[in-house]
């Protein structure tokens, strides 16, 4: 029987690593485990997926999960998004990971075997930036016949393999038990091979030009596209701190801030601003830009979770 997952983020938050945490967990426990990332939106702040295969037998197929048995949202703002399309082949038995304090109000289209956790407050508290990675393969991995050592086992190794120093590992151990242990279980049905829809071709439905292009077309039109609502965290600029050298401004790579008024001050365009933190890293004066989390409730207020 193969369990197949599919992982949705956003570029940054890590879940092409997720994905191998999972199946390095998986091999350990004893079974076949084949991931891999969607190549090609790798842009911070993009809608990103990701796919794992579990099973005790031979795994005969290969790339897109299209009918996966769960289904992990790193972010919820792309429960909404028609460029993420998280719902794509989920039935109603297909269980969701949210990372997300609380299901109140949450709705999934009409799946009910919902779970979650709050992995970006605890990755924060642990690693001091949201990098999901370890917290959302330890709540996959709860929804999977896997043990608790399995996934420990897991985090050491992939992230001994991306390089992280024995301190950064420990944290991500502790990140990916916290989520492990915090996420409530929900029944997993996997759906037989046999009821699988094989070889299916690759559909792309309709969507308005704006949503679907990512080029500018036209001059100025850069404008219309809100890459705002690709942040994870937003810079925040201390104009008590600020000394107006304009280093900001002169990195950001949206032209997302502009100087503004006769004393030339920094302001953040945050329609625009992704999120990617150059400034902030770019900005010689300490504590000048200071990182928050971005609002959640921010988000559900503006429509983006739905
Ligand atoms: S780089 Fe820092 S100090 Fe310079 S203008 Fe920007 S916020 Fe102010
Ligand atoms: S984080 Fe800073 S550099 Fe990046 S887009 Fe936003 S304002 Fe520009």
């Amino acid at each position: 029987m193969i369990i197949r997952v599919r992982l949705h983020g956003r570029g940054g938050q890590a879940m092409k690593t997720a994905g191998r945490v999972v199946g390095t967990a998986a091999f350990l426990e004893g079974f076949r485990a084949q991931d891999s990332p969607m190549y090609g939106p790798e842009r911070r702040g993009a809608p990103v997926a990701s796919f794992l295969r579990i099973s005790d037998e031979e795994i005969a197929e290969r790339g897109y999960v299209w009918s996966p048995d769960i289904i992990a949202i790193a972010d919820p703002t792309l429960i909404g998004d028609p460029r993420a399309n998280v719902l794509d082949g989920a039935r109603q038995s297909t269980a969701a990971f949210v990372n997300i304090p609380t299901l109140d109000g949450i709705r999934v289209g009409d799946l009910t075997r919902l779970t979650n956790y709050d992995v970006t407050r605890a990755a924060i508290r642990l690693l001091g930036r949201a990098v999901l990675s370890s917290g959302v393969a330890g709540a996959v991995v709860k929804l999977l016949p896997i043990s608790r050592q399995s996934l420990e086992e897991a985090v050491k190794i992939e992230m001994e393999d991306i390089g992280l120093k024995e301190r950064e590992i420990d944290l991500n151990v502790k990140l990916a038990l916290e989520c492990f242990e915090g996420t409530p279980r929900v029944p997993v049905e996997p759906l037989p091979t046999e009821e699988l829809q094989q070889f299916r071709a690759v559909e792309l439905g309709w969507q308005p030009p704006e949503v679907s292009i990512g080029l500018i077309r036209n001059v100025g039109n850069g404008v219309e596209k809100m890459t705002g609502s690709w942040r994870v965290s937003r810079p925040v600029i201390d104009y008590s701190k600020c000394t107006r050298c304009g280093v900001c401004f002169d990195y950001c790579p949206e032209a997302a801030i502009t100087l503004a008024g006769p004393d030339n001050r920094p302001v953040i365009d945050y329609d625009h601003c992704k999120g990617c933190l150059i400034c902030y890293n770019e900005c010689p004066v300490k504590g000048a830009i200071t990182v928050e989390e971005e609002g959640l409730a921010e988000k559900v207020a503006s429509g983006g979770v739905v």
